[in-house]
């Protein structure tokens, strides 16, 4: 008898007794809590028995061994479920043979080991034999059993990577020698052969004879499994995953049943309702007279498990349905009685769960056994239909609705994908920059870009890297490629302002401008060289590109179940979401997406449009404030014409509009042939114009003259700005529509800027507004300057908005160029100096308590002083939540990550 008080280290299920719970996953590890709550629902399940983590543990702390009361436990386990399966374990007339397998807290599919038919030898096969009528079968389970064992737990493996699978090649010799192809076509005299040529390649190879003892070898399988924790592959996972190795891993030993006996036994793998899509309805697939390897192996297609499902497939591969019937029938065709119990089983476990299950089972001799059952992976499109569908059910609240979906998942029902399951061959791997997928012929530049759109063809543009004034290509392309660059890198902005995939940094593209073509490097391969005009195809969520083109689908946001389940979210959250967006469609993109106002509307793109930088270029040239006010008017009424548009689109709504910010050489032309082009079209001298770009030029333009410096060293251009603005207001209000501009000060580092500044905006406004109507505008800044977060308090007194500005932010606190830290953030991210990419999540321990010092400063000045965000941060869930416990007022992100804000604002108040 076992003491009372001894610690349980075993727990046991099947029977109709089970000591486990499904709240039990970090005892049980996730196998072992579901097969114990499986038990306790009264399912089918073969009994067994789970020794728990803190075994695992023990094992490591103790040089590799086990609790000293430990074995009895297990012994005592062991004989319940021989009597429970009325056989005996090593009884050569009825043998009981077991699975030992391995199962963790967090599922680690594949990392670590199992084996199957443990108990078996040359006495118990005899049993099997008898038990099962069937020779073939039991020496075929046998052989399986000995190679299992001798790799897992006698280490007989291949000794380096060149060398076959010793097993492997004496099956094949076997198969050679018999003069047969198939595993399936070996007779049990073969099969009998070939489990002495195991064994005796194990003593070999390995100076040890096999065991036939049937606890030995139970013991040998245990101790495999607890090793296999620390074997590479599981540590490797752990690392990428971020499973702390302190969890250990549990130990499952279940009575084995088999779904290979014959033409009544069947194996398969269901899912409560389909995982691509959502729709509810069990779905899956199933072999029959299969173990449950043979489905995950691939050897053989499976069927559907139902008729509808089958049909589906049999239409899909243009088969007639009467041979469909007679060659891939559906279980619910061929096992109609034992198809509606495990529907009813899927169904209980789902109601059970509350959530979409994903169950293996076994069927033997026409009597169906659970094996296992999880909460399934989804993809993002499913897991809003699931969460939805759940929650109309009245299975789950709105709120646990909400909380079941992953913003990051939103994505897919925005872009248009790849079209699943088709051929695709990886030429390299970036940055996912931009999600979505995109297909194209490769150009080089904008203008290839402008012309092939032109022309109706799709491209995608690739460059080194981009920048403005590539500005007219990105809109005509389908996406961009870069070879350098971050996320926070002009490609990567503008494309997920645009809503167009981007891969930037491919560091693998060695980009040849003159040969028009770029030379692609791939590891352990020869390089690729591709020319202008091929077609790739990008996914901007993985950042993999692919040769050639891959088939795309539709985006299906605008199914009603979308549109709802966002709907629950907006109820929850407390953080109104804006948009980033420089355009009239845009901003409409944004609004039907759900934004709430615009956060930052970036007016540098405007420059760049048609012939508008001609001016801005002759307004660089003049000499005189004379000169530059005459350029500047050119400008004027195509920049109010702009803002009409935009403010239009958000009547009702705040807009939030930047005056200039980038440093001024951007708007020159760069290379020597533009330079030539312009000088033509300007009709002024090369020289005088290559002489004005070196002037502009800066060591470092991103802390150099930009911002409102530029306001205050160049004030005609911020007054013509705003005198575009105030007079679309004027005229749009003049209409009857609604507007709310705000009109926002970047960069600013002390308050005397802003005083300046705000005063030239009265000024301006007041001009504009006397000849017209009044309409109510607002001054703010953007904060993205460290100084400006520090002194926050004395900004706070002239402005009435801020709006943290966190690229430039994290750039400036941290001292990283957004532009090149890609150089070293990569391994500074793999070794763990900083935990994140600050440029994608906010540094809360910098950036962030520069931001939350600023607003306690501020907020002690101003208390109704609107707060928000517009760095890239603004759309990144973990960041958006941060903003939540802030108390900013808004969030502002690209349109296309605007219901990922939602969601994660929800989530935020919803206080996970
Ligand atoms: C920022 O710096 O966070 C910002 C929004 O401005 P930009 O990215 O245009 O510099
Ligand atoms: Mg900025």
């Amino acid at each position: 008898m076992r003491s009372r008080r001894a610690r349980r280290h075993i727990y046991a299920f099947g029977g109709g007794r089970t000591d486990g719970r499904a709240d039990m996953k970090e005892l049980l590890g996730g196998k072992g809590a579901n097969l114990a709550e499986m038990s306790r629902l009264g399912l089918p399940v073969p009994p067994g028995f789970t020794i728990s983590t803190e075994v695992c543990t023990h094992y490591y702390a103790h040089g590799r061994t086990y609790p000293p009361t430990l074995r009895a436990q297990a012994k005592e386990a062991l004989a319940r479920v021989e009597q429970i399966a009325g056989r005996r374990f090593g009884d050569p007339a009825n043998p009981l043979l077991v699975s030992v397998r391995s199962g963790a807290r967090a599922s680690m599919p594949g990392m670590m080991d199992t084996i199957l038919n443990l108990g078996l030898n040359d006495g118990t096969i005899q049993g099997l034999i008898q038990q099962s009528g069937n020779p073939r079968f039991a020496y075929d389970s046998y052989r399986r059993f000995v190679q299992m064992y001798g790799d897992v737990v006698l280490g007989l493996k291949p000794e380096h990577q060149d060398e076959e699978d010793p097993f492997e090649l004496a099956l094949e010799e076997k198969k050679r020698s018999r003069g047969v192809t198939q595993d399936t076509e070996l007779d049990a005299d073969a099969l009998r052969e070939l489990v002495d040529e195991f064994k005796a390649l194990v003593k070999m190879r390995r100076g040890v004879v096999f065991p036939e003892d049937p606890h030995e070898q139970l013991w040998g399988a245990i101790g495999a499994v607890f090793g296999s924790w620390m074997n590479q592959r599981a540590i490797t996972y752990r690392e990428i995953y971020r499973i702390p190795a302190s969890w250990g891993t549990a130990v499952n030993v279940q009575a084995m049943v088999f779904g290979n006996l014959g033409d009544d036994c069947a194996t398969g793998v269901a899912f409560t309702r389909d995982v691509a899509n959502g729709e509810p309805g069990l779905i899956g697939e199933y072999l029959p007279n299969a173990q449950g390897e043979d489905v995950v192996a691939g050897i053989r297609t499976p069927l559907q498990i139902t008729r509808a499902a089958a049909r589906a497939w049999a239409e899909r591969n243009e088969m007639p349905e009467e041979e469909r019937r007679e060659v891939r029938p559906s279980l619910e065709e061929r096992m109609p009685t034992v198809y509606r119990e495990l529907l009813r089983h899927a169904e209980r476990l789902e109601r059970h769960y509350r959530d979409v299950q994903d169950i293996e089972f076994t069927i033997e001799r026409g009597r169906l056994w659970m094996l296992q059952t999880r909460v399934a992976k989804r993809t993002g499109i499913a897991a809003v239909r699931i969460a939805h569908d759940l929650a109309k059910e009245k299975r789950i609240s709105k709120r646990s609705a909400v909380l079941r979906v992953e913003p990051e998942q939103l994505d897919q029902w925005l872009h248009p994908a790849f079209a699943p399951g088709t051929e695709r061959t990886v030429l390299a791997r970036g940055l996912g920059a931009s999600p979505g997928a995109a297909v194209g012929a490769v150009v080089f530049s904008a203008e290839a870009a402008i012309q092939a759109a032109a022309a109706g063809r799709r491209t995608l543009l690739v460059r080194i890297e981009t920048s403005p004034e590539d500005i007219g290509g990105m809109k005509a392309a389908q996406g961009f490629l870069t070879a350098r660059g971050g996320m926070t890198s002009h490609a990567a902005i503008v494309a997920r302002q645009m809503g167009k995939p981007c891969v930037a940094g491919c560091g693998a593209l060695l980009i040849d401008y003159a040969h028009q073509q770029m030379t692609v490097t791939r590891p352990g391969g020869e390089p690729a060289t591709i020319a202008a005009g091929a077609l790739l195809s990008i996914d901007g969520a993985t950042g993999q590109v692919f040769r050639g083109e891959v088939p795309l689908g539709a985006p299906p946001v605008s199914r009603p179940e979308f549109g709802r389940f966002m709907s629950w979210a907006d109820e929850a959250r407390r953080l109104r979401v804006r948009a980033n967006a420089d355009r009239p469609e845009e901003a409409r993109l944004a609004r039907a997406l759900g934004a709430e106002g615009i956060g930052l509307c970036r007016t540098e793109h405007m420059f760049f449009e048609g012939d508008r930088i001609d001016a801005m270029r002759e307004m660089l040239l003049a000499d005189d404030l004379e000169g530059r006010e005459r350029a500047l008017a050119k400008i004027l009424p195509m920049q109010r014409q702009d803002f009409v548009g935009i403010l239009r689109e958000m009547r009702g709504l705040p807009v939030t509009i930047r005056l200039l910010d980038p440093p001024l050489h951007e708007f020159l032309p760069q290379g020597e042939p533009e330079l030539a082009d312009l000088a033509k079209k300007l009709l002024v001298p090369v020289a005088r114009l290559r002489e004005k770009r070196d002037a502009l030029h800066e060591a470092n333009p991103m802390l150099g003259h930009r911002g409102c410096r530029l306001g205050i060293t160049y004030p005609e251009i911020y007054r013509m700005q705003v005198e575009a603005i105030i007079q679309a207001a004027c005229e749009l209000a003049r209409e009857r529509v609604k507007v709310l501009p705000e009109i926002m000060i970047p960069l600013v580092g002390a308050v005397s800027e802003l005083r300046i500044l705000r005063e030239d905006v009265e000024q301006v406004a007041r001009a504009v507004m006397e000849k017209r109507v009044k309409v109510p505008f607002t001054v703010g800044t953007m904060i993205e300057v460290p100084r400006a977060a520090i002194t926050a308090g004395e900004i706070a007194e002239v402005a009435d908005f801020f709006s943290f500005g966190t690229n430039d932010l994290t750039q400036m606190a941290l001292g990283l160029s957004r532009d090149d830290a890609g150089r070293f953030l990569p391994e500074y991210l793999r070794r763990g100096i900083y935990p994140q990419d600050p440029f994608v999540v906010i540094d809360r321990a910098g950036v962030g308590e520069l931001m939350r010092q600023a607003i306690v400063a501020a907020r002690r000045k101003r208390r109704d002083l609107k707060l928000g965000i517009c760095g890239e941060h603004g759309g990144e869930p973990e960041s958006v939540r941060f903003c939540h416990q802030l108390g900013l007022d808004y969030v502002s992100c690209s349109p296309y990550r605007v219901p990922i804000a939602r969601l994660a604002a929800a989530q935020a108040a919803l206080g996970t």
